[in-house]
């Protein structure tokens, strides 16, 4: 095989890879505005939540969104706690969740004191079963917090109607959903008060960074206030209520700018990503490949596969072969009740669908910088892993 040759940055050495060098699951695109905006940051002395790229990217998130206000946050856990705060969530009030999602919804509710109620997942889309919110409500239910999983908006038209009937408040975390619609409408514009990531593997990436938006200007004026220590205007240094420091940095919101200003090419890059994949792997024996329901634009956060259950090969033994062809993939979250520290809140329930996913499911190669030989590299030892198997 052959090997790659790398020169160390700013310097005359060079590291020889003996073995080819993985294809990571998700590698990032830092454009050259974020790189320019961030330098421009650093050499104005502007580096912590001060600057004008703060301001200059909450407008253009919130133009992007079509949304009054976005608030930047230190990351998407942190966004979630303070949408959560917002709403006045606190102890004794219920929050329903989906069983399966990304741990930091779970947290978030339970920062506040508030108890996470499970629902579990739609075997199609991975996100919450619709048909199953309603039982789960009772006097308590403040909220229903959708998760857009891998790029697929939930089915909101359901969740928007019982949240009317019961008059309970919505947050979408919309954390691997950029770009994504339900419908016409962008994903993380339609619950009372919406959350973003910017990890480093997000579709828009600020390294680390969250955002909150919303279109009802007390929630906006209660996020800014608690993610700055929850300073009372007028009298510095006077506090009357516990705040927090969530806040982004200038740097962060410099690089985050330079990336929404290319999240149309990103998300082309996505769509020709799903494509491609579902060509190179048709036919691939024991793999079923995402869907996409009628009412969502997919934007592929993750190309989320499931082995099917006639696979001659478990998830683990797919994973494992397919890192012996030097390609990293990423197993699909657990599910969340299943985890010792949050089993009493399961209330004696199982959750099927969000437990047969989190063994079945994984995800294949999907970053931004993924190329069209890495991605042609995949689909053939797929291929030849398990059509042989
Ligand atoms: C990434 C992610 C988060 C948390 O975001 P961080 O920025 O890593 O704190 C929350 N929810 C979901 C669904 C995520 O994928």
């Amino acid at each position: 095989m052959s090997y790659m040759v790398l020169r160390i940055p700013h310097t005359k050495y060079y590291i020889r890879y003996t073995r080819p060098m993985p294809i990571p699951v998700n590698e990032p695109v830092i454009t050259a505005e974020a790189k320019k905006y961030v330098n421009e940051a650093l050499d104005a002395g502007w580096i912590s939540s001060a600057g004008k790229y703060i301001g200059l990217f909450e407008k253009e998130f919130a133009n992007f969104l079509g949304v009054k206000h976005a608030i930047t946050a230190s990351n998407g856990t942190a966004a979630l706690h303070l949408a959560l705060l917002a709403l006045g969530m606190k102890e004794g009030d219920e929050v329903i969740v989906p069983a399966f999602t990304m741990i930091a919804s779970v947290d978030a509710i339970l920062y506040t004191g508030a108890t996470p109620v499970f629902v579990d997942a739609d075997p199609e889309t991975f996100n919450i079963d619709v048909t199953h919110i309603e039982a789960k409500m009772t006097a308590r239910t403040k909220a229903v917090m959708p998760v857009h999983l891998y790029g697929h908006s939930a089915d909101m038209d359901p969740i928007l109607a019982l949240a009317k009937k019961h008059n309970v408040r919505i947050i979408e975390d919309a954390a691997e959903a950029h770009g994504a619609r339900y419908k016409s409408r962008l994903c993380g514009s339609m619950g009372t008060i919406n959350c973003f990531s910017f990890y480093g593997n997000k579709i828009i990436t600020t390294g680390e960074g969250g955002m909150v938006v919303t279109d009802d200007d007390v929630l906006a004026a209660r996020t800014r206030a608690l993610k700055d220590l929850a300073h009372v205007p007028g009298r510095r240094f006077w506090h009357e209520e516990v705040g927090y420091n969530y806040r982004m940095t200038n740097l962060q919101a410099a690089c985050g700018l330079g990336q929404l200003e290319h999240v149309q090419d990103f998300l082309k890059t996505k769509k020709w990503m799903a494509e491609a994949y579902a060509k190179g792997l048709s036919g691939v024996r024991g793999l079923r490949l995402p869907i996409t329901k009628s009412y969502a634009e997919n934007v592929h956060w993750m190309y989320a596969v499931v082995v099917e259950n006639d696979c001659a090969l478990s998830r683990d033994e797919l994973c494992k072969r397919l890192a012996e062809h030097g390609i990293d993939t990423r197993p699909f979250f657990f599910s969340a009740p299943s985890m010792p520290f949050l089993s009493g809140f399961a209330q004696g329930e199982s959750f099927p669908v969000a437990e047969d996913l989190s063994q079945r499911g994984f995800y294949l190669p999907s970053g931004l910088a993924l190329t069209s030989d890495q991605l042609d590299a995949v689909c053939s030892a797929a291929h030849s892993i398990l059509d042989a198997a």
